[in-house]
């Protein structure tokens, strides 16, 4: 679908609905952690090439 990306505001992009995962790399004292945004949103292609998300199956 066409529509404007939610996370960077681009407008008339091939969007898909995503949800954002947030990732916090491990460190010494502490081990990574993913969380994914309940929240579905709709990304351009670009963004879904650059940040972790997951894909929101379409059913
Ligand atoms: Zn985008």
């Amino acid at each position: 679908m066409v529509g404007q990306c939610e996370s960077c505001g681009r407008d008339d992009e091939r969007v898909a609905p995503v949800r954002r995962v947030y990732v916090t790399p491990p460190s010494w004292d502490r081990e990574e952690r993913v969380e994914v945004v309940a929240e579905p949103e709709a990304w351009c292609g670009v963004c879904r090439e650059h940040y972790p998300h997951q894909l929101v199956d379409a059913d």
